[in-house]
Order: C-alpha cells, then structure tokens, then sequence
C-alpha cells in the first residue's frame, strides 16, 4: 500500500538535519524519521536537543538532538567527528537552520553580515565537507540546502540573506557536478513565505499584501517543504542534482 511505501522511503539511511527545533527543520527531521530514516536533529541549546531527542522517542521514531551551532566551523568538525565515532555518518545532509535580519544595506555593520553569512552559507560548505568524504566512499548521498525565493528575487532590508541564499544555489550547482558521479545528488529547495517563527513578526498589512503575490493564496506551511525534502532525500528523486526546487505557491514564476 503507498502508506506502507512511504514508510519505508528512508529505511537505512541517516538523515543530519541542521535547525530541528522548530518551523521547517522540525518538519524535515520528523518526516524523514516518519520514512524510516535515523535523524540526527540540531539545536543551539542542550534544552533545544533534549526536545529533539524526546520528541523523536515520543513518537517511536529513531533518532536524537545534538547541540551545534553552525556559524561556527570548529564545532561542525567536533560534532561530525562524534557522529564518525558513533556510526551514525550521515547518509543525507539537510542546511536548514538559517537567521533573517532585517536591515537596510548602509546600516549593516561587519559583524551582522558575517553572522548571517556564516549561519546561512558558510555552515552549508564546512558541513557538506564534513560529510562529503563518507558519502563519496559509499557511493551513495543526499545533499539538500534550503535557500529561498529571496536568493532570486532580493528584498529590500535584505541584502545579506539574499546574498547568503543565492550563493547556495551557487554552492549546489558547484557541488552537484562534483559529485554526481558518485551517485550523490545535491539540490536547494527555495521555499517562499511559510508560516513559522522567522514569519510571525511579518504584521497584517503586510501579510496581505504577500499573499497577493501568491497565486496558490496561502502561506507556505512547514510540511509543504518536508513533502519536498523528503522527495529529494528519497529514490524518488535520485535523477535531480543541481536543482532549486521552487516551493513558493507561485510567488515569482518565471
Ligand atoms: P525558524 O526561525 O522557525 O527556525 C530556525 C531554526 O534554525 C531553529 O531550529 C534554530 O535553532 C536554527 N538555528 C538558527 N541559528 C542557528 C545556528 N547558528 N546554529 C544552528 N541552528 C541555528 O526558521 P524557519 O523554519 O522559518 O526557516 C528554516 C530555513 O528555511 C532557514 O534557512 C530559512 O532561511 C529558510 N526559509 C524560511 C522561510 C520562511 O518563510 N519561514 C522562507 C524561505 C526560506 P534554535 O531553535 O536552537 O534557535
């Protein structure tokens, strides 16, 4: 039966999937558990983790949370090589944990464009270089980094995230071809607005005249980009590398 199937996706695979807190990072690490995967789960804090781990262990699912904050390259190749100790090298990579700021270009200081450089681009390259020499040795992985439609379009107030989210397609492409030989596939997904805690302060006005630009007329919903990921991480999708799977409702069609 197509449940039973779907239940069965990612049986053996292990799935590291950065920002599993919340929004959509949450969503990936529970669907791929929900597909038989092993998740390994991130958070910036050990009580962060512990939901993770526990969530995980509530629904009978396989898997745990681990600390680490992907702005910062010495604690990838800590906590990557712990997961080398353990067994547990991942199979598929998910950069979702990301930060949006908002600032007009003039008034971004140095540090604000390095945090959001090194949260939303940088983790991408130290984490898939981590991971790419277990993949390569297995002739087997998946590689998916959440973008957005921002790193097409820009915005103003934007200029850094922007930048952050177009130099992963940049990375993607770059990556893909690289490795495709050896049966690994990497791809973005560019979601549009999807309702989490990186949206809420968006106020009513402005809601609505975002959803204007949403021919589907609604908000992205975690889970819409999950579907996604899951396609991506599965065989389902093991033809697609190189690709930014556009998940938007609409917004910005070409
Ligand atoms: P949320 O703000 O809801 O969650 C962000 C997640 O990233 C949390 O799990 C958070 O962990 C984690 N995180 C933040 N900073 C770090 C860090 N330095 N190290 C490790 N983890 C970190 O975001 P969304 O779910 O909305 O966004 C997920 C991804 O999707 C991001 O890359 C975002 O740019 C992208 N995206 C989102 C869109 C949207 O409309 N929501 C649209 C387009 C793209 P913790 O809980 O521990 O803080």
């Amino acid at each position: 039966m197509a449940i039973e199937k779907t239940l069965t996706l990612l049986e053996g695979e292990i799935a590291l999937v950065t920002g599993a807190t919340r929004g959509i990072g949450k969503s990936i690490a529970d669907e791929f558990a929900q597909a038989g995967a092993t998740v390994i789960g991130t958070a910036t804090t050990k009580e962060g983790a512990e939901s993770i781990s526990n969530r995980l262990s509530n629904l009978n699912l396989n898997g745990h949370g681990i600390v680490l904050d992907v702005a910062n390259s010495e604690q990838i190749s800590k906590e990557v090589g712990n997961l080398k100790e353990t067994d547990l090298m991942p199979s598929i990579l998910v950069n979702n944990a990301g930060i949006s700021l908002d600032n007009l270009l003039m008034r971004i200081k140095k540090d604000e464009w390095e945090k959001v450089i090194a949260t939303n681009l940088s983790s991408a390259f130290y984490l898939s270089k981590a991971v790419i020499g277990s993949m390569l040795k297995n002739r087997h992985g998946r590689i998916i980094n959440i973008g957005s439609v921002q790193g097409s379009t820009g915005a103003p107030g934007h200029s850094h995230y922007s930048a952050a989210k177009a130099g992963l397609i940049g990375l993607t492409k770059s990556l893909a071809q690289e490795v495709g030989s050896r049966n690994i596939t990497v791809n973005t997904i560019s979601p549009g607005y999807v309702s989490t805690d990186m949206t809420k302060q968006i106020d009513d006005k402005m809601n609505q005249a975002l959803l204007e630009t949403i021919p589907l007329k609604r908000f992205g919903k975690p889970i819409d980009i999950a579907k996604t990921a899951l396609y991506l991480a599965s065989s389902l999708g093991s033809y697609i590398t190189g690709e930014t799977i556009n998940v938007n409702g609409g917004m910005n069609m070409l």
